[in-house]
């Protein structure tokens, strides 16, 4: 799992890093942000632990932004900021969990444990969405037990979009972003898609009419 990991306190982020590298974890580690959006303009990680209160703005500015650009990353708020209204803030901000400061490392790790099974089930190595089971590491796909046969391109959308299961991927986050500019012409994301739907079957991937697409954890009726 890649994290991004904005924190501008030295030694706080120097423990941060450490215990994250020895759960085997690639960190960046970024002190202000500017270089956090930097980062993010290159590959997404797959998971942002962000602190507020940082040298040239606020961590709520960069939940801001990526709302923006419809990059969906799973956030973890760190800050000392404890009111109920700083919380909230972050949030309904696009925030996934918020841990006050002072903490011990050992509940951050849970708590990214834990926001790891719930999105991405990445903890096993695999991610699973009713039928289907994907292993990155193998880039084996299966529904139903069935093994499927993808493009890289096919299996990169598949990912995308069950890692980030009930929340919409843009067209433009799922052209840049998985198919690496690759889709900029004409509607290789659209022929994509549609070979996707027929290999795993109905169901799974939903149209969100000139927005993106949704993978959904329940199945429904309807595309
Ligand atoms: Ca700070």
């Amino acid at each position: 799992m890649n994290i991004l990991l904005l924190e501008d306190d030295l030694d706080l982020g120097d423990a941060v890093r450490l215990a994250f590298e020895a759960e085997g974890y690639r960190v960046v580690w970024v002190r202000r942000l500017a270089d956090a959006i930097a980062a993010l303009r290159g590959v997404l990680p797959d998971l942002l632990v962000l602190d507020l209160g940082l040298p040239d703005g606020d961590g709520h500015e960069l939940l801001a932004w990526l709302k923006q650009e419809s990059a969906a990353v799973p956030a973890l708020i760190l800050s000392a900021r404890d009111g109920l209204d700083e919380r909230l803030r972050g949030l309904d901000g696009g925030a996934d969990d918020y841990l006050v400061k002072p903490f011990a490392l050992q509940e951050l790790l849970s708590r990214v444990r834990a926001l790891a099974r719930r999105s991405y089930g990445l903890d096993s190595g695999q991610l699973s969405l009713r039928g289907l089971l994907l292993h990155e590491a193998s880039m084996r796909a299966t529904v139903d037990g069935r093994l499927l046969e993808l493009s890289p391109s096919e299996f990169r959308l598949l990912a995308a979009l069950l890692k980030r299961a009930d929340r919409v991927l843009t067209r433009r986050f799922l052209e840049d972003q998985v198919l690496a500019g690759s889709a900029a012409e004409s509607n290789v994301l659209d022929v994509h898609i549609s070979s996707l739907r027929r290999k795993i079957g109905d169901g799974y991937i939903r149209t969100i009419r000139g927005l993106g697409y949704v993978m959904d954890r329940q199945s429904v009726a309807t595309r």
